[in-house]
């Protein structure tokens, strides 16, 4: 049994993020690039699911410029067996990153797909959804837990107020929550191992997808800068000034 996890290369979650001048989008020139958080978890869950023997393979799959290499090198790093690369240099929304993965998933026939529930640069929360819509495969989303059985699984997924487990038919399509797992860091060994380990590389025109844009960016802006506080005499001043200028009571 395969298992396949999407790993997208987004700025490092440490990173300030910079708006553009001209208000298009973010400053990428420059910054420190990383594999999304969530996506680490995919790949730690995908290894220890291929550990408890549920599966032979773990395949990394990323889509963007060619630089997404260095993210599957890191989960291959981590353990994963081999990358796929699909190279574009244009902006690749959910839904053609969903279209894409559906393509490779045909070639590759996985029966577990372990995505992250959110890229933390675009906030979308929609490939997996897309991507299960596509399939016409189960879903389960914000998984904080995952039981394999035979040819099904059971899922605990975080929801408002709680947990609720569900019990899907395979394949399925997953994202992963926070609290799935700790990732794993990667040992020097398994660096110089990764190294060797194969990476196929494609572009979304061999799997036929199109990558015409759907979406168009209006404006991108900065959040408000935080002003600064004061000090007030007493508790009367504190919640006048709450009445009147913070207009909160
Ligand atoms: P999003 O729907 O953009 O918030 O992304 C959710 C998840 O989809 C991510 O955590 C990744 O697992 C996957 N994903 C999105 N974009 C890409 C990409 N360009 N390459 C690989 N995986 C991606």
């Amino acid at each position: 049994m395969k298992v396949l996890v999407p790993v997208k290369r987004v700025i490092d979650y440490n990173v300030k993020v910079r708006v553009k001048g001209d208000g298009t989008g973010v400053e990428t020139a420059n910054v420190k690039m990383s594999m999304n958080p969530f996506d680490e978890i995919g790949i730690e869950e995908a290894l220890r699911i291929r550990e408890a023997g549920a599966a032979d393979e773990v395949i990394a799959v990323s889509i963007g410029v060619k630089q997404c290499q260095e993210t599957i090198r890191t989960a291959l790093a981590m353990g994963a067996d081999r990358g796929v690369l699909v190279e574009t240099d244009d902006n690749a929304e959910p839904l053609a990153v969903a279209k894409i993965l559906k393509a490779v998933i045909e070639k590759e026939g996985p029966e577990v797909v372990i995505l992250g529930k959110q890229a933390i640069d675009d906030d979308s929360n929609q490939t997996g959804q897309m991507l299960s819509a596509l399939l016409g495969w189960s879903q389960a989303t914000f998984a904080s837990k995952i039981e394999l059985g035979d040819g099904t699984a059971n899922i605990t997924r975080e929801v408002d107020g709680g947990l609720e487990t569900i019990k899907v038919k395979l394949p399925v399509v997953v994202t992963t929550d926070l609290r799935l797992n700790e990732p794993r860091y990667a040992s020097l060994p398994n660096i110089m191992k990764a190294k060797k380990k194969p990476i196929d590389v494609m572009t979304p025109a061999d799997l036929g997808v199109d990558m015409t844009p759907r979406l168009e960016t209006l404006t991108v802006v900065e959040p408000p800068k935080r002003e600064g506080g004061g000090k007030v005499e007493s508790v009367q001043e504190l919640v006048e000034k709450l009445r009147t200028e913070a207009k909160v009571i």
